[in-house]
């Protein structure tokens, strides 16, 4: 088939896992495509050493987050351990009307609320090979005190609970291959034309 004249229309692709599952490598791999663009999400969690406000997360305070709830500027919200996390709306339906496919890397209260909302999505869940390496990889971050691993612990049971909704379940065994199989689902392998 050729791409003359091919107006393709832009897909939201949710990303979704436990953290510690691999989903920020694979989110990085994706965003590197030329048809993919990716949201910054606001939330009112504190900054970790070395993320940048407006790149990593638009760090907002919690009245704001819920003043720029109630104006509607969020296409879905959620509260994830303990913290609220929101996509923009406009940033998005921008980027879908420009043809790109937009990253949600977003939990799954997030995901179930994208798929409510009507617009076109495929999802990909990230599962860890197992839970004793998501602690191993939870640990070796350093980056949260000893509290918030067993939080996230707890909550990634109930999260991969939910993986059954999603439209592709990897396993991240290996990051190149996890990568390469979820590229080949998305239509992005460099061999393939674009499912559209
Ligand atoms: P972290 O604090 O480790 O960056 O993210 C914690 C969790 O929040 C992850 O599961 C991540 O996918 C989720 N998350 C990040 N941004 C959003 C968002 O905009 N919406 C939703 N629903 N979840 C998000």
């Amino acid at each position: 088939m050729s791409s003359e004249g091919f107006r393709r229309s832009g897909h939201l692709i949710i990303i979704s896992g436990p953290s510690g599952s691999g989903k920020s490598t694979l989110w990085r791999r994706l965003v590197e495509h030329p048809w993919v663009t990716f949201s910054v999400s606001a939330t009112t969690r504190a900054p970790r050493p070395g993320e940048q406000d407006g790149k990593d997360y638009f760090f907002l305070k919690e009245a704001e987050f819920e003043a720029r709830m109630a104006q509607g500027e969020f296409l879905e919200t959620a509260e994830v351990h303990g913290n609220h996390y929101g996509t923009l709306r406009r940033p998005v339906e921008q980027a879908l009307a420009n043809g790109l496919d937009v990253l949600l890397e977003i939990d799954v209260q997030g995901a179930g609320q994208i798929r409510a909302s009507g617009l076109p999505t495929r999802s990909v869940f990230v599962m860890p090979p197992s839970m004793e390496v998501l602690e191993q990889r939870l640990r070796a971050r350093r980056s949260e005190s000893e509290a918030q691993v067993q939080r996230r612990l707890s909550i990634a049971a109930a999260e991969m609970a939910q993986s059954k909704d999603y439209d592709f379940l990897v396993i991240n065994h290996e990051v190149e291959s996890m990568v390469a199989e979820v590229m080949h689902f998305l239509g992005l392998s460099d061999s393939q034309e674009p499912v559209r």
